[in-house]
């Protein structure tokens, strides 16, 4: 048995507490059980047990075995001197505070229903996707709601972060960590280090001084990511070659190596150079992008700008050297609505933590209400459970909900696990 268990019987009350008694024979009363410490120190702060008639008001421990309690040193942490009760399955070792006082405790190996803990560990056995698809019979609305919201929190937190580590890199310039943030996600996952690169040596001051000169911009761009040093024939190739070395002389630019990026295996409308393209031409079509995005446009107004069409030259290209049939050089629906989940709303979000101001918290939520819902094998699988998948707010509160509650397997934090072990 996991503590984690111990941890929700104790904070749902799912044990015999009429039966309770201490270790001692104290009559003991849980009047509150008190409520759930996340940071270091007892595991439930500000409990109230009546012990012996008496009233005490403290905190509460819990442990499988009683003797963790010196294998984990609490005898000599004084954070541990306001614990009334040790909550234990098996007491093998009486527990001392710190100031040597016995500690009272009481064994729950024998009041915790039998259909509990099995329910609990088919869902710890079992290794399905979604461990609990046996046994959910119909989710109530109100369960599967808060948990794919607290799901989809967690997800914009944890993409939000790596935003916040480049802001802290980049002297809290959010234009500067954007922009870098905004073209690791172009880079998809296979050139998403790559992308990053080019972004990190590639001034978006550079590119803003010089947003009126198109090929100018490319040249920056294909040259910084060292595309441009073969001798290739075409005249486009030649144009921005020739500008980047000019570029590059004044500027004193030192391009990345041309092995990082990547080709293989990847669909042509991934191809960095196609992306790279795309970037040139969101930055020609508005030069200060990244900060305007700070402004909550409307999405239509990002979407405009994120299809800005490339130099013709792509239109016929995936690649500098080998001519293609004519296809869309610009970015796609499915690419923009990729950029505004997975980009755009993570910014606002974390912009809004960072500054107190709830508008951008609530603009991201509302981006991805507006937006459709990913397609995915996972999210058929929730949706075929009955989880709603009706906007990418729900599709990204179910990837959420795998990522951080059903992957680790932690129903006991969840609502429906709570739902499930509880009927
Ligand atoms: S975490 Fe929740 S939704 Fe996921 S398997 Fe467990 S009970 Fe089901």
């Amino acid at each position: 048995m996991e503590e984690a268990f111990l941890h929700f019987v104790w904070q749902h009350g799912l044990f015999d507490q009429l039966r309770c008694r201490g270790t001692h024979g104290e009559l003991i009363e849980i009047v509150n059980r008190g409520y759930p410490n996340f940071d270091s120190g007892p595991d439930f702060l500000d409990a109230h047990i009546r012990i012996n008639s008496q009233l005490w008001i403290g905190n509460v421990e819990i442990h499988i075995h009683s003797a963790e309690w010196y294998q984990h040193r609490h005898h000599k942490d004084f954070a541990y001197d306001n614990t009334i009760l040790h909550v234990v399955l098996t007491d093998n070792d009486p527990a001392f505070l710190p100031t040597g006082t016995r500690l009272v405790t009481i064994e729950l190996k024998d009041h915790i229903p039998r259909s509990l803990y099995g329910k609990y560990e088919a869902l710890r056995q079992n290794f399905l996707t979604i461990p609990c698809s046996n046994v959910i019979q119909k989710i109530p609305q109100s369960e599967t709601e808060e948990m794919m919201e607290t799901s989809l929190l967690y997800r914009l937190h944890r993409k939000s972060a790596y935003l916040l580590e480049l802001l802290k890199q980049m002297d809290n310039d959010w234009q500067k960590a954007f922009y870098v943030f905004f073209c690791r996600y172009l880079g998809f996952k296979v050139n998403s280090d790559a992308m990053e690169n080019l972004a990190r040596i590639t001034p978006i001051s550079l590119i803003q001084k010089n947003r009126d000169q198109p090929e100018l911009v490319d040249a920056l761009l294909f040259g910084q990511a060292g595309m441009l040093q073969y001798p290739i024939k075409n005249q486009y190739y030649q144009t921005l070659r020739k500008e980047y070395q000019y570029q590059k002389h004044k500027n004193n630019l030192v391009p990345l190596n041309p092995v990082i990026w990547k080709f293989l295996r990847m669909r042509p409308v991934n191809f960095p150079t196609l992306k790279i393209a795309q970037l040139s031409a969101i930055l020609q079509t508005n030069y200060h992008f990244f900060s305007w995005l700070l402004d909550i446009p409307e999405p239509r107004e990002i979407k405009a700008v994120l299809i800005s069409r490339p130099s013709a030259f792509w239109k016929t290209h995936y690649h500098f050297n080998k001519k293609s049939a004519p296809h869309a050089e610009n970015m796609g629906n499915q690419s923009v609505n990729g950029l505004l989940t997975n980009v755009v709303a993570p910014v606002w979000f974390a912009y809004g933590r960072v500054h107190h101001q709830n508008r951008y918290s609530d603009a991201a939520l509302q981006l991805l209400h507006s937006l459709p819902a990913e397609n995915n094998k996972l999210i058929r699988q929730y949706s075929l459970l009955g989880f709603p998948n009706q906007s990418a707010r729900d599709s990204q509160g179910l990837m959420g909900l795998s990522e951080f509650f059903c992957i680790p397997k932690k129903c006991t934090n969840c609502a429906i696990g709570k739902c499930i072990l509880s009927a």
